[in-house]
């Protein structure tokens, strides 16, 4: 088998910390000396525990996380919650080549079906009594994820034992699998993880009918959240901030009820919400009033959101957050700051449903082979100016 791997080396990590953090332009440069390689190895052997099968990816795609990850820019938080060497990629569709029998709560899965997997991998995957977290359905809440039989990780992507989905094979928990039915093409299923995610934003958003909705960001986690927000809430009027022309026009033709340049941000906000614009002697300036919730979809929009944001309105936290803004607008304004961390079960179920009619076409905007992984990240990494939504690697021509 054949996966993309990153591996324990300090020196090349702090080498890419460092490029990505000073040279934000020369993101590329941070890929090339982040510590991955291609790993070439004997396939998994058939899974002798209970409930494990052995996945073979069609796609998978590269995430913003991913992406922070491999440049060094992720939180040394996660360092406990990761087992290295582990291969990235969560979000994947591939084919079960391990028959999987019924379970109290899963149907049968024969080997060939064609599966989705929900990443995190919570108590059942690990052989544990459910934590509390699990037992109410909210996986991407449990506390267990660094026990049990396999290694740390709090999902399939960051773990040493499962493999991950820039690979030929992984291992898979029942738990974890989902069947895709026979109609909804590759393109469409790799979409689904990142598509429940945004379900989940929309649903910790809890808009109610007639409030406004801000997206920072028109991505694959902004246009997602779009389209998640636009399936749940009937009616909804969603203004999206997008930077590049690309953007704005998928934005639009997804439902977007207006588009911003972030550059017209506040003053977007101000004229449609009638608020008032004010400008501290340093720093940038605010408004008094604004949209009832912004959902902050880059990683590094938690400040602008605070600023646009309604008193008592709510902020939803969707995207890995890479800065930490001055809080005083969330104390003076008591908003509510809300996150949406992955997807449990059901998102993965409503975005499964979401996926067959939701306007997906043209989000996978390039298919790489998976030799070409470097080609992938680069790609990924200057997307938005390039005009691509998301980028996936294949595994399909190197069987
Ligand atoms: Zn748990």
């Amino acid at each position: 088998m054949k996966a993309v791997e990153l591996y324990r080396s300090v020196p090349r990590y702090v080498t890419a910390r460092t490029l990505s953090g000073r040279l934000p332009h020369l993101q590329s440069v941070a890929v090339g000396s982040a510590p991955l390689r291609m790993a070439d190895r004997p396939g998994f052997p058939p899974p002798a525990r209970e409930g494990w099968a052995r996945v073979r990816p069609r796609l998978s795609g590269i995430c913003g996380s991913d992406l922070a990850t491999v440049t060094g820019r992720s939180s040394f938080y996660f360092s406990p919650l990761v087992s290295l060497p582990f291969t990235p990629g969560h979000e994947v569709v591939g084919d079960l080549l391990d028959d999987l029998g019924a379970s109290a709560d899963t149907a049968a899965l024969p080997a060939g079906t064609r599966v989705v997997l929900a990443p995190v991998l919570g108590c059942a995957a690990r052989g544990l009594e459910p934590c509390a977290g699990c037992a109410s359905g909210e996986r991407t809440r449990c506390d267990r994820v660094t026990l049990g039989h396999l290694s740390p990780g709090l999902q399939t992507g960051f773990c040493a034992d499962t493999g991950g989905g820039w690979s030929t094979e992984l291992l898979a928990h029942r738990s974890q699998l989902l069947p895709v039915p026979d109609s909804l093409p590759d393109e469409r299923a790799v979409l689904v993880e990142p598509l429940a995610c945004a379900v989940r934003a929309a649903r910790r958003a809890q808009v109610e009918p007639g409030e406004r909705v801000l997206v920072l960001g028109a991505g694959s986690v902004g246009l997602l959240t779009l389209v998640a927000l636009r399936a749940l809430v009937p009616g909804v009027d969603v203004t999206v901030v997008a930077k590049h022309r690309r953007q704005r026009e998928r934005a639009l033709a997804m439902g977007a009820a207006s588009v911003l340049a972030p550059a017209d941000l506040l003053g977007g906000v101000r004229r449609s919400a009638q608020a008032i614009r004010l400008s501290p002697e340093r720093g940038e300036d605010y408004l008094l009033g604004g949209v009832d919730v912004t959902i902050e979809c880059t990683g590094g929009g938690l400040g602008q959101a605070l600023r646009t944001t309604r008193a008592g309105g709510r902020v939803v936290l969707s995207g890995l957050p890479t800065t930490t803004p001055d809080l005083t607008p969330l104390w003076f304004r008591e908003i509510t700051l809300v996150s949406a961390y992955a997807a449990t079960p059901g998102d993965m179920g409503t975005a499964l449903e979401l996926a067959a009619s939701a306007p997906l076409d043209g989000l996978v905007g390039a298919t790489y082979p998976l030799e070409r992984w470097r080609d992938a990240l680069d790609h990924a990494l200057g997307a938005g100016r390039l005009g691509t939504t998301k980028v996936v690697l294949s595994g399909r021509e190197i069987r």
